[in-house]
């Protein structure tokens, strides 16, 4: 989380800073804050609150004539967000901005107030300011002080580093949090994320763990361990059109469109001539998953939801055994890993660091580890043993949709190229699930996109009550947790997903005359039973929404509202219930006026644990 940038060059560097905080905004909204050089000055401005405050203290006050400058955009772990609390913060010689969490802040702080030094916040960055600053005074050397002053933190961090004397030079680390650094026509850059830096270059390098970069308005150099080194560049296919809204109102609603297409390029480089299963672009033969005996899929939040989808798939089709694990747990309460195992993370942000630390938890116990992750080149693509990107394109919406949908899909990708290759299924019924993947869920997405009405109606039935519920059999159970955590993001309604029989099990209390439930049925053999829990929810007054499969007759009396799936395929009519739960969720925080791309409290890429 937090968002931090930073620039070097010939060009003015303030509306740089505006603009690519703008972008970063996604990763946390408490307070925004730049440091900007101006001669031989260093000026602060910062304010609790987003961009538009910052903004309009620099019309009051602008910065002219800067051209290297640092910026942040937080989201708060240690002090609330306050004026005080906002990056970047000064200490002595020095100016920083910070994203992660130093661990250690309490000890290095009463170790540096007895050496007389004295805070204004309650962060603790302004704690490392001040160790990078206590390091320089006796060494005078910004990279030796930052070298002195990291080696002596725990936890994680990217910072973004001036020095008073240092004039146009910018120094970089990052241990745990994402850096990338990036070279313009008029300078060089550096970013938690490449996107923010799209409407400057598409030339990038993603920092390595511990690196040190100096940037200067001439070039970058960049120190690890004893190697000095130049960085080396790399072509992002990124635009800056894939970081804007591209006429939609929000981020959310134009990711939600672009799911069909990034389904299709998700699951397209992974069929072969003959139409099967095929994840040699991966570097993952069939061999590699015949040795496959169970998985455990470690994710958070909507990550982990997309693991429940996997776990049914995986099963039915591959017959793995697989479990899904919540990766904050995992290594407080780890599973028995029998020969075999495979340890499969997933993060849309590459950067997720409960689920990093996850991967290297199973990682220490030599288990093999693959990682499904969307932005490329970020810590856990890097440190899986394997990797398989989405290629869902930048995600900006706080609430993932593209992100997880894709994930799903690539796991339904795994599970047919796992049952191919253990010869459980034939080639016909493997083709069959690709052609699926590939052309009848894209399709049926677009079709459901067209339901907008209906999903709009049905939001205005939810709107004003403040507890909803999901429920649904097996698969539908999956689905529902995620069309729950959907609902609850942003729209900030109360709700809960139910396995349908479980409701009568105690929960069925709480549903009285007009509570929603929406139900979800995507397996035409389980519908009777979830009817059956309809029923008993009708019959205490709830407001029942079905979300049900178009060949099932559904009785006049079992819904108020139905929305009719597409039965081309299972996996059709999985992903277009998706579209529904994603829309009616849109469609409510849009009308109760919620911010939808930046809900409260919560910021994307979450790279604090
Ligand atoms: N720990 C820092 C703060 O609270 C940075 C937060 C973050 O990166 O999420 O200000």
């Amino acid at each position: 989380m937090c968002g931090i940038i930073g620039y070097t060059g010939t060009d003015n560097a303030v509306p740089k800073m505006i603009k690519g905080l703008t972008v970063l905004e996604y990763r946390g909204y408490d307070s925004v804050g730049i440091a900007a050089q101006v001669g031989k000055k260093t000026e602060l401005v910062k304010c609790k609150g987003r961009i538009g405050s910052l903004e309009e203290k620099l019309l009051v006050n602008p910065i002219e004539n800067c051209s290297c400058a640092i910026g942040h955009t937080r989201w708060a772990t240690h002090g609330g967000p306050s004026d005080a609390n906002a990056h970047p913060h000064r200490a002595g010689n020095v100016v920083l901005v910070h994203n992660g969490i130093i661990e250690n802040y309490k000890e290095l702080k009463e170790e540096l107030s007895a050496k007389g030094a004295k805070f204004l916040s309650e962060t603790d960055t302004e704690v490392a300011a001040a160790l990078i600053n206590d390091c320089y005074q006796s060494c005078k050397d910004p990279i030796a002080a930052i070298r002195q002053a990291t080696a002596r933190m725990k936890g994680a961090f990217a910072f973004g580093i001036l020095f008073d004397g240092y004039e146009g030079e910018v120094f970089v680390i990052r241990r745990g949090s994402p850096l990338i650094l990036a070279r313009g026509k008029d300078g060089y850059y550096l970013a938690s994320d490449m996107t923010a830096l799209l409407p400057f270059t598409k030339e990038y390098c993603a920092m390595r763990e511990d690196q040190i970069a100096h940037l200067t308005r001439q070039g970058v150099t960049c120190y690890h361990n004893d190697k000095v080194f130049e960085p080396e560049w790399k072509v992002t296919n990124m635009t800056p059109e894939s970081a804007q809204k591209g006429g939609y109102s929000h981020f959310m609603l134009k990711e939600i469109h672009e799911q069909p297409e990034a389904v299709l390029k998700s699951i397209s480089p992974r069929i072969n001539k003959a139409g099967l299963p095929d994840f040699s672009c991966d570097n993952i033969t069939p061999d590699f998953w015949k040795q496959v005996k169970n998985i455990q899929i470690v994710a958070c939040g909507s990550a982990m939801h997309a693991g429940m989808v996997g776990i049914r798939v995986l099963e039915d089709i591959a017959k793995i055994p697989t479990t899904v694990h919540i990766a904050s747990e995992y290594r407080y309460h780890p599973p028995l890993m029998p020969d075999g195992t495979l340890v499969v993370v997933i993060s849309q942000s590459g950067e997720t660091a409960d689920t990093l630390a996850a991967l290297r938890y199973a990682k220490s116990l030599g288990v093999p580890t693959l990682g499904i992750v969307n932005a490329v080149e970020t810590t856990i693509a890097r440190e899986a043993d394997r990797r398989i990107y989405t290629y869902a394109g930048p995600e900006i919406a706080v609430a993932t949709t593209k992100g997880y949908c894709t994930q799903a899909s690539v796991l339904w990708m795994i599970a047919a190229a796992i049952a191919h290759a253990r010869g459980l299924i034939s080639d016909a019924s493997a083709k069959e699930i690709v052609n699926s993947l590939a052309k009848e869920v894209p399709a049926a997405m677009e079709k459901m996109l067209e339901q907008k009405d209906l999903f709009h109606k049905i939001a205005k039935s939810l709107v004003g009550h403040e507890h909803v519920f999901y429920i649904g059999r097996g698969m539908d159970y999956a689905l529902s947790m995620e069309a729950s955590l959907k609902l609850k993001e942003i729209s900030y309604i109360h709700c809960e997903a139910y396995a349908a029989g479980e409701l009568k099990h105690g929960t069925i209390s709480l549903i009285e005359p007009g509570t929603p439930v929406l139900a979800i049925s995507t397996e035409a053999d389980l519908f009777d039973k979830t009817e059956s829990n309809i029923r008993e929810v009708r019959s205490r007054g709830a407001q029942v929404t079905l979300i049900c499969r178009e060949d099932i007759p559904v009785r006049k009396e079992s819904a108020d509202e139905v929305v009719s799936l597409p039965v081309s395929s299972p996996a059709a009519t999985v992903f277009s219930a998706l579209i529904a739960i994603q829309y009616i969720a849109f469609e409510t925080a849009s009308m109760l006026g919620c911010d939808i791309d930046r809900p409260r409290n919560l910021a994307k890429s979450v790279t604090v644990e």
